[in-house]
């Protein structure tokens, strides 16, 4: 039995681990585009910041780690085609050398490639590249390209397109390396994916360190700058009809990823939401013994169906699950909240399940209640207001969505979490305050913060 996973990274080295650690007799190959298989994409931004000291410690574990399991790495070695029929796979190896490997069963990890948004410059013959100091941001090669322009360009100023998770942590990170950095995100509010009402308190923050912050700012094209202007770059964008113009040394293109899909869509795969691939729960794509995970497939929401949602945590689980069910497994996805957080210098910004406007396509009668509570005790020494808005659904009185925004000392993830693992549960609003939560002054309240803040909740909409 040979499994075959494509991608080195999340979802395909997940796969490769899972099915070596239930069957050490199955023989599984990993064939990784590039030579960084299992790095922490996710950590990119504290390296790039500098409080990372080595790219090689972003590394999940080391190639020696993942040979140790038993798995076969083909590095540099790019899957070209698959022939379903013969389940052979196509690849190109480090030399350019083409070889056919068969395969009895086969995970697509192909993951995603960032969003090439319609600015000027962007694409095109004369397309400005990372040798002009614009880059786009995803594997270990862009961050590669990315310290080359910081330590070889030595840029004072940077402006980065979009404020998004990865935006917001790479305005941190190129802060703390000392640029001044301008953020440009089109919509009204910086990190769209909570309400503006948290989102305002993410801009306060990043505006406190310095960061400007320019929302409401579509960015229409880069183009090199004139000689004599204070940056080597320009940026044009327009606010409510007005133009408006920044110069840098460095612009950094981070609005969003697309799957990447093109190796199973031309084997004949299914093409699902946002044009990612269609699998059930199983991880099983409609080809047969071809299963795939992460970044590169729809995603099963609990409460929401089908939707796409890429993150690390939901990659390393379809991974397993793929893994488990090509050795013959029947494990499902459970299904994911959209449970995320982000830390923005001294701040953190958290969210799970649904925003009222989510909420209500899907049918429910969303409510939103916004409150605070301090992380503990307020006499004990360094206590920090939490903001809080709950998401509960009017009729059932089932929570529906948390966010949250804080002090990053505030334990803001693991408080998101409490959240997600009550909606995975189907859990009232009404009923968190029966959680038996832990308790000491300097650590929480007797009431944790989020009981308090579904107390709120329960209080607002039992006036309606
Ligand atoms: C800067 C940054 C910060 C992030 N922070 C977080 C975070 O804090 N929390 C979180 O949950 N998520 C975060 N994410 C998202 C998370 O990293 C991704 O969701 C996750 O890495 C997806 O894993 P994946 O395996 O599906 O795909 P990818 O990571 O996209 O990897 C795809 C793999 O497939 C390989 N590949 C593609 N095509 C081929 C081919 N034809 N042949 C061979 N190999 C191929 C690539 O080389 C790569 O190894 C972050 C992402 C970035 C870029």
């Amino acid at each position: 039995m040979h499994l075959i996973a494509i991608g080195g990274s999340d979802a395909g080295i997940s796969a490769a681990l899972r099915a070596r650690e239930l069957d050490p007799g199955a023989e599984v190959s990993v064939v990784v585009a590039d030579a960084y298989p299992n790095f922490s994409i996710c950590g990119i931004p504290y390296y790039v910041s500098g409080e990372v000291s080595r790219w090689q410690n972003l590394a999940h574990r080391s190639i020696a780690d993942l040979e140790a399991t038993g798995m076969w790495l083909r590095l540099d070695t790019t899957a070209r085609r698959i022939d379903v029929a013969a389940r052979k796979l196509l690849v190109t190896g480090p030399d350019g050398t083409e070889e056919l490997l068969g395969y009895a069963k086969l995970v697509a990890g192909t993951g995603a490639v960032p969003v090439r948004p319609p600015i000027g410059g962007l694409a095109g013959p004369d397309a400005l590249g990372a040798d002009d100091g614009v880059h786009l941001l995803h594997s270990m090669g862009d961050t590669f390209a990315v310290m080359r322009t910081l330590e070889q360009a030595a840029p004072a100023s940077a402006v980065i397109v979009g404020a998004g998770y990865i935006g917001l942590e790479m305005a941190d990170a190129l802060t703390v390396r000392g640029l001044a950095v301008t953020q440009m995100e089109q919509f009204g509010e910086v990190l769209p994916t909570v309400d503006p009402e948290l989102g305002a308190l993410v801009h306060a923050e990043l505006a406190g360190h310095g960061v400007e912050v320019l929302t409401g700012t579509t960015v229409k094209a880069i183009t090199r700058a004139q000689a004599g202007q204070p940056g080597r770059l320009q940026v044009e964008a327009s606010a409510d009809g007005k133009a408006v113009t920044r110069t840098a040394d460095m612009v950094l293109v981070v609005v969003g990823v697309r799957p990447e899909t093109v190796l199973a869509a031309e084997a004949g795969a299914k093409l699902g939401v946002k044009g990612a691939i269609a699998v059930d729960k199983g991880m099983r794509t409609n080809l047969p013994d071809v299963f795939a995970a992460g970044d590169c497939v729809v995603t099963h929401h609990r409460l929401l169906g089908e939707t796409y949602l890429p993150l690390g945590t939901t990659a390393h689980k379809q991974g397993r699950v793929a893994g488990e069910n090509a050795i013959g497994g029947n494990r499902e996805f459970a299904g994911s909240l959209g449970t995320q957080v982000v830390k923005i210098f001294d701040q953190a910004a958290a969210r799970t399940g649904l925003r009222d406007h989510e909420a209500a396509p899907a049918g429910f009668a969303p409510v939103t209640v916004g409150s605070e509570a301090d992380d503990h005790k307020a006499y004990y020494p360094g206590s920090h207001r939490i903001h809080m808005r709950v998401t509960g659904d009017r009729t059932t009185g089932r929570l529906l969505g948390l966010q949250l925004f804080g002090h990053r000392h505030a334990e803001i993830a693991k408080r998101i979490d409490i959240a997600a693992t009550a909606i995975f549960n189907h859990m009232t609003v009404d009923a968190i305050s029966d959680l038996d939560l832990s308790y000491t002054p300097p650590l929480g309240s007797p009431w944790e913060a989020i009981q308090m803040g579904t107390q709120a909740w329960v209080r607002a909409t039992q006036r309606h």
